[in-house]
């Protein structure tokens, strides 16, 4: 069966679904997900993420947790979680990078979050010479309760999001039906919505993620008990944006959301003032939300791309050199691209914000 047979059948039998079904079931759904069964990343797959861009990005990402570390006190046990692992290609640049770091790697026990079986194995392939002490998980729940740096790139931007159309009989949320034998958006029934959405224009899109709330929720719960830090990074926008984002990308194109499901990977802007507000509820410390090319350029990206062209070829020189502009220009990732960070109570402001 695909993934659309399925989606039918499930409406057939259940009536519309939302949205948030459909991109659960199309992204993760354990038989017909998209990340269980394509090759999503890099040239010959749908979409390119930074650390696949330049191993830069790791590398630093690897620093800021090290100094995070630091500023802990060195800690003798220190676990790294990352969320949504991708080819493990992140956590590779990590350890590479960070191996000079006195003590870093003697600490540190890794945990991959990864709910594509085949990720998993593209990671532990990826990273079998890398570190003696990484484990994998589905979800959250089997991590273990210690202090801990949670790390999430383009993870966030995959979580199911409801929509919501503002109509002229107000707040309907948007579903999905079957018309004419086809997958088809439709509303439902008007709902109300709380007032600070109140004076939206007809036709707005107000966009909703339950799931990076429990998540974030989970995260500051576990940094206020144990003390540690998270880094999120994603695209998307800070402040109330009424706009859908829904998008599907195959082979590095935008896609029509209701053609080939299955085949596009589908995913969603990160609204991080939500994800902020999530994290109040707890006594942890809520850095700024900033640019990722403000991030980058904080930690030292020039640096390290000057230092890394000093070895290079030619060809090499001006591939690394694009590599970072394609990560911190205004007009490419360096702006649509947010990072959030949050730290424990006792822990002075991270590097970079
Ligand atoms: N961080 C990587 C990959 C980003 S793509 C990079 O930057 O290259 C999104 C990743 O999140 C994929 O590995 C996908 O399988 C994983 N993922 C999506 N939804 C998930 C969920 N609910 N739980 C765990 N992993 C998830």
């Amino acid at each position: 069966m695909s993934l659309e047979e399925h989606l039918k059948k499930l409406i057939t039998n259940n009536g519309p679904i939302t949205i948030a079904q459909f991109m659960a079931d199309s992204l993760t759904h354990p038989e017909h997900g998209y990340y269980q069964k394509q090759k999503p990343f890099g040239k010959e797959g749908d979409f390119t993420t930074s650390p696949e861009i330049s191993q830069i990005f790791g590398e630093l990402v690897g620093i800021w947790c090290a100094s995070v570390w630091q500023q802990m006190g060195s800690p003798a046990n220190i676990s790294i979680v990352e969320l949504g692992p991708g080819r493990g290609t992140l956590m590779k640049d990590f350890i590479r990078g960070t191996k000079h770091v006195n003590g870093f790697h003697k600490a540190m026990e890794i945990h991959m979050v990864e709910v594509s079986r085949q990720l998993q194995q593209v990671q532990q392939k990826n990273l079998k010479e890398s570190h003696g002490n990484i484990h994998w998980h589905s979800d959250m729940t089997s991590l273990p309760a210690k202090t801990s740096i949670f790390i999430a790139n383009e993870f966030f931007d995959a979580l199911p999001i409801h929509q919501y159309e503002k109509t002229t009989k107000g707040w309907c949320e948007k579903l999905m039906d079957i018309a004419d034998g086809k997958l088809a958006f439709t509303l439902a029934s008007p709902i109300s919505l709380p007032g600070e959405h109140k004076n939206a224009a007809n036709g707005n899109t107000l966009e909703a993620c339950p799931t990076a709330i429990t998540i974030m929720q989970d995260i500051s719960a576990r940094i206020e008990m144990e003390n540690g830090a998270a880094l999120i990074i994603d695209y998307g926008y800070i402040g109330k944006v009424y706009k859908d984002t829904l998008q599907a990308v195959k082979n590095h194109k935008y896609h029509p959301i209701l053609e080939d499901i299955g085949s596009a990977d589908i995913t969603a802007h990160v609204n991080f003032s939500e994800l902020s507000k999530a994290a109040t509820e707890y006594d942890v410390n809520i850095c700024n939300t900033i640019t990722q090319r403000d991030f980058l350029l904080a930690l030292g990206i020039e640096l390290r791309t000057q230092s890394l062209i000093k070895n290079a070829n030619d060809k090499q020189k001006q591939q690394i050199t694009s590599a970072t502009e394609r990560l911190i220009n205004a007009d490419e990732m360096g702006n649509l691209f947010k990072v959030l960070a949050i730290t424990g109570k006792n822990l002075t402001t991270p590097a970079g914000f």
